[in-house]
């Protein structure tokens, strides 16, 4: 039996927090891992504006609803899911996730999760585990599973080195070319035709 292993922001919905930060208008928002390369200190910044915005998890996620999937994302995943197993691996949040989950008919995700208080603030967040991507692969090996993982990012790399095929889907040309053993594909029809040649 196979599985594909997709990530999630930049391969089927926009990155979630730039665009929470632009439909917000909140610019300090935009910061990521490359500002801030500390990810528990770039959470608690982002934590904290949420907070002095008196923002709170329901209006986080209305905005999450309006961004939507890519254009296409909805039908390539119906492919794959009708031909081989699909588990999404993401290091987003299933309080976040779960409005464009619903628009792509509720997946399979692994993913981290966020602290609420009674009011609806985001207090805290917990990883399930240090880079879950790549752990989650190699417990599918030892399933006897055969992984074929696509993503656009650093913190893809490790799954897509771990799977039997990894594929970089719409990635800067900076990953491209620090990952030249990686497929490159930059759009639904290459990531099917490599997926489809992956387990021939
Ligand atoms: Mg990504």
């Amino acid at each position: 039996m196979d599985i594909v292993c997709l990530d999630l922001e930049g391969v089927l919905v926009p990155e979630i927090w730039i665009n929470v930060a632009d439909r917000l208008g909140i610019a300090a928002l935009r910061a990521t891992t490359r500002d801030i390369p500390d990810y528990d200190v770039l959470m608690r910044q982002r934590l904290q504006l949420l907070q002095q915005h008196g923002l709170g998890l329901p209006d986080i996620q209305r905005v999450i609803a309006d961004m939507g999937p890519l254009p296409g994302a909805r039908e390539f995943l119906d492919w794959v899911r009708e031909h081989y197993q699909l588990i999404i691996l993401s290091d987003t949040f299933y309080e976040f996730a779960h409005p464009l989950m619903r628009q792509l008919g509720w997946p399979t995700l692994f993913c981290h999760r966020l602290e609420m208080d009674a009011e609806g603030r985001i207090i805290n967040y917990h990883l399930r585990q240090k880079d879950q991507k790549t752990e989650a692969v190699r417990r599918f090996h030892q399933l006897n599973f055969r992984v074929v993982a696509a993503g656009d990012s650093y913190n893809d790399t490790g799954m897509l080195a771990e799977a039997d095929k990894g594929i970089l889907f719409d990635a800067p040309a900076k990953v491209i070319a620090e990952f030249p053993h990686f497929a490159v594909t930059t759009n639904y029809e290459q990531l099917k035709q490599e997926i489809l040649s992956a387990f021939h």
